[in-house]
């Protein structure tokens, strides 16, 4: 099966799925959307807040806009990039995923849509990913440092966009970190193409 036909079977269980308590309070499932062939980026949000719930798509409400014009100013468009939530169902009142839900939701859902994207890099926003990835949860020195996921993806913590709007400082440092995604990414092609010419020439 091809990557998209993978993850339409996917998007296909998380939209019907009871595995947890929000899908007894969501209005839809919001799965993830973006490129999913040959994407370069996964960004991993926390969970749909109200805007996502009613429209199935992460990141449209005011964060979202937000973002857009980040990505924009650091060179990516949405359509290149794959954009995701750890937990796929709107938490009530949009309170913090609780454990059990981020458990079930992420082993059923979120491992298998980066098996199937296989990015370059993930980068994660705000502290519910961070923790996820990383068991960290000081934003303030785990953004914008490069590390790897268990599974040896390059990982690039940086703030959620709605923190900027309880903290408008926050945005340089969001918007810096962004940044650093193409340059990270012309790193790993390049060093990719370099290795693959070097066991050619043997
Ligand atoms: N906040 C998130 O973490 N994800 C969304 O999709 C929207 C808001």
């Amino acid at each position: 099966m091809n990557p998209e036909s993978e993850m339409k079977k996917l998007d296909d269980a998380i939209l019907t799925c009871k595995l947890c308590k929000l899908s007894g309070t969501r209005t839809k499932a919001v799965p993830g959307t973006g490129r999913i062939d040959d994407v370069d980026v996964v960004f991993v949000g926390e969970g749909p807040g109200r805007n996502e719930d009613l429209e199935g798509k992460p990141f449209v409400g005011s964060g979202g806009k937000l973002l857009d014009e980040l990505l924009k100013n650091a060179g990516l468009e949405r359509n290149q990039v794959y954009i995701t939530n750890i937990v796929k169902c709107r938490p009530p009142n949009n309170r913090k995923p609780e454990d059990d839900e981020v458990a079930t939701c992420t082993s059923n859902y979120l491992e298998r849509q980066i098996e199937i994207l296989k990015p370059l890099v993930i980068c994660t926003l705000g502290a519910t990913a961070l923790e996820y990835f990383t068991g960290e949860k000081k934003m303030g020195t785990a953004h914008g440092r490069l590390t790897k996921t268990k599974g040896g993806i390059a990982l690039l913590p940086t703030y959620h966009p709605a923190a900027i709007f309880r903290n408008p400082s926050y945005r340089e440092f969001l918007q810096e970190d962004l940044k650093m995604i193409n340059v990270i990414i012309s790193d790993l092609k390049k060093s990719r193409k370099e290795r693959q010419s070097s066991l050619t020439n043997y």
